[in-house]
């Protein structure tokens, strides 16, 4: 089933009297479970497509269509609570809150979404052994190393049960051995049927997914099935 669906989507900023089309026209079609790369130059529209992608922003023209539901003129609160349910985001930089254990880190999602203490940190928990840090759950950020905050993050994506984990450069401030570690994180993900999205620079981190999608100038440059996967296993 198809899950993410573009069509012909575009995306304008103004500045000043100069108008910039950081997507020009962008029709692509994600189905449940596949895990894709987007690549590009810096300025092609990665960052712009990943935030309409993620309902951090909406289209200028077309349409979006994101688990069956046309997201493209939702207003703000609407977009809110779809990316809530639907999105989990990676970030190259973490974003975890630096006061805050590996534990409550992960939970806070749950917090909003309503659920008792208890119910939060067995969930939470739960989420942090399945990325491999069970005893790491008392840890802050500064008490973990660079992977450690990468798994903790991706499990703070993961306890929604997200439709979709957006990864944006998630291995952009991480050495190469523990890149690749990550990238085997992504690849089990993918083999339990998790829809992977992630933008990278690098040629051998976007070896990893199944589909490579390359953007220029707002377009589709090409979108093609990875025939040579890297995998672990
Ligand atoms: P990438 O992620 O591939 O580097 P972006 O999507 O960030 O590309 O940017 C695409 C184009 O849109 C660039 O020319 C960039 O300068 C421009 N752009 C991105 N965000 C904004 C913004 N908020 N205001 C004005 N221009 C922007
Ligand atoms: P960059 O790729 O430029 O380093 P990030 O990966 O940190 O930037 O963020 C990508 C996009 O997601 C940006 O548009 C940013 O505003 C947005 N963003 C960053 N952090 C969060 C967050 N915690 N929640 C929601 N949106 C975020």
């Amino acid at each position: 089933p198809i899950i993410i669906e573009t069509r012909d989507i575009s995306r304008m900023y103004r500045m000043g009297n100069e108008t910039i089309h950081a997507l020009r026209s962008v029709t692509i079609t994600i189905n449940k479970g596949e895990y894709v790369a987007f690549m590009g130059p810096s300025g092609s529209g990665k960052s712009t497509l990943m935030n309409i992608i993620g309902c951090l922003d909406t289209p200028s023209g077309g349409q979006y269509i994101l688990n069956g539901k046309d997201v493209s003129n939702m207003t703000d609160n609407e977009l809110a609570e779809v990316r809530n349910k639907e999105i989990g985001f990676v970030f190259q930089t973490f974003n975890l809150l630096p006061r805050s254990s590996a534990l409550e880190n992960v939970a806070l999602p749950l917090v909003y979404a309503g659920y008792k203490k208890s119910v939060r940190e067995e969930k939470a928990l739960q989420v942090l052994a399945s990325v491999g840090l069970g005893d790491r759950a008392k840890h802050k950020p500064n008490e973990l190393s660079g992977g450690q905050r990468q798994r903790v993050a991706i499990a703070r994506a993961l306890i929604n049960d997200p439709s979709i984990i957006l990864a944006d450069e998630p291995t952009g401030n991480l050495d190469t051995k523990t890149s690749y570690e990550i990238m085997e994180l992504f690849e089990n993900l993918h083999a339990k049927g998790n829809t992977i999205i992630m933008v990278t620079h690098e040629e051998d981190i976007a070896k990893y997914a199944h589909r490579i999608v390359r953007l220029r100038d707002g377009l589709v440059e090409s979108d093609i099935v990875n025939t040579e996967v890297t995998t672990h296993s």
